[in-house]
């Protein structure tokens, strides 16, 4: 049997076995018995930065269950600079900004 990896925030990350596709997205900590959640990064990775340690995680987690979109990302309001009729345009690059004009 396969060994997955669950993240209880407060004890840390403990491996369990389960059969191949059996794996729960969430555990109780034995320590603690507060909910532990799967994580789908592979062993070694804690020399990452969080920042992509949850991106792999998240990656994993759209795979067997997506989020579902409701709306166009933007704003916290729900608007969007397109829907709302005027475009933030904002220069690729910094540098950008400092170009000559066309005439
Ligand atoms: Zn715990």
């Amino acid at each position: 049997m396969p060994t997955y990896d669950y993240r209880c925030p407060r004890d840390g990350v403990f491996p369990l076995r389960f059969p191949i596709g059996e794996a729960a997205p969430a555990v109780r900590c034995a320590t603690c018995a507060g909910e532990a959640v799967r994580v789908f990064a592979p062993p070694m990775l804690s020399a990452l930065s969080r920042a992509l340690v949850a991106a792999l995680d998240r990656t994993g987690r759209s795979a067997e269950a997506p989020e579902v979109v409701t709306r166009i990302p933007g704003r916290a309001d729900g608007s969007h600079p397109v829907n709302s009729g005027r475009m933030v345009r904002r220069p690729v690059h910094p540098g950008q900004a400092r170009l000559p004009r066309p005439d």
